[in-house]
């Protein structure tokens, strides 16, 4: 098993230049941001990206988890779910490839911490970003774990990296994902919240050690639902979008 990436992990202002956008659902897109030539980036996986917005002649700041593996450290990548009305996701929506943005990188304390137990992910929409970052990161390293990823959206084309998801499962047969679609009336596969799937989804699962990512209804959900299920509040972590 590979150590984790030894880089600097301060965080610092960079002038970044989107290299690559595209959609990956109706509303989301997968942006990847370039630093500048020379400088290596280095971040633990679960950490975000701080985007200044230009804004009214001024800024409004933002951040977003970063999607993309720790092993690559000369960009970083992110989705972006487009807000109705929203500042920031529209401008980021917008940009086109050579567009230049600053931002401070990388921030937050969303991290693994202890790698002892099975971890299991739980997501709704773009909340996704830090667990994609966190499942390559350990399958790059091989980490001799179970990993789990229950992701919930309302209807099929939602879903966000579902090839990726799927390729990962065959290549990494530690990694099991179950998606969850709350409204899609077509889909064959499990309907209902994300909360409903733990029990039947991940066996021993007082054991784990759950990570939560998303908007603020549905971490307080999953988060009371684990409790009542019995797991201990020290095994559990979450990073609110709102
Ligand atoms: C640590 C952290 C990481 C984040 N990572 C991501 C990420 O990877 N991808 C991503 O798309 N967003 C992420 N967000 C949310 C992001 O920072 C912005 O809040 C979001 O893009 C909306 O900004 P905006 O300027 O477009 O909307 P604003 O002009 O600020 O309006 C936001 C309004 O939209 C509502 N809203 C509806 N949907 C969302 C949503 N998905 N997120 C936030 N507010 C919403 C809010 O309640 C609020 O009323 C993250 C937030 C945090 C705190």
């Amino acid at each position: 098993m590979a150590d984790a990436p030894q880089r600097k992990r301060a965080f610092d202002t960079y002038d970044l230049t989107l290299v690559e956008t595209r959609e990956i659902a109706p509303r989301n897109k997968h942006l990847r941001f370039a630093l500048p030539a020379g400088k290596e980036l280095g971040f633990h996986a679960g950490q975000y990206a701080q985007l200044f917005i230009p804004h009214e002649g001024g800024v409004r700041r933002r951040a977003y988890s970063i999607a993309s593996s720790p092993w690559h450290a000369d960009y970083f990548e992110l989705c972006v779910t487009l807000v109705d009305g929203g500042i920031s996701s529209t401008y980021l929506h917008n940009m086109k490839v050579g567009d230049k943005i600053q931002g401070m990188v990388p921030l937050g304390h969303f991290l693994i911490k202890d790698e002892s137990r099975d971890f299991v992910f739980i997501a709704t929409g773009s909340g996704v970003a830090p667990f994609r970052a966190m499942v390559h990161d350990m399958a790059h390293r091989n980490l001799p774990r179970e990993l789990y990823l229950i992701y919930g959206h309302r209807y099929e084309p939602d879903i966000i990296y579902r090839a990726e998801w799927e390729n990962l499962a065959k290549r990494y047969p530690r990694f099991h994902f179950l998606f969850t679609l709350s409204r899609d009336t077509n889909w064959k596969g499990e309907r209902g919240y994300v909360q409903e799937k733990v029990a039947a989804f991940v066996p021993n699962l007082k054991e784990k050690a759950y990570y939560i990512c998303g908007l603020n209804n549905m971490v307080t959900a999953v988060n009371e639902r684990l409790l009542s299920l019995g797991v201990p509040k020290e095994q559990i972590f979450f990073e609110r979008y709102d």
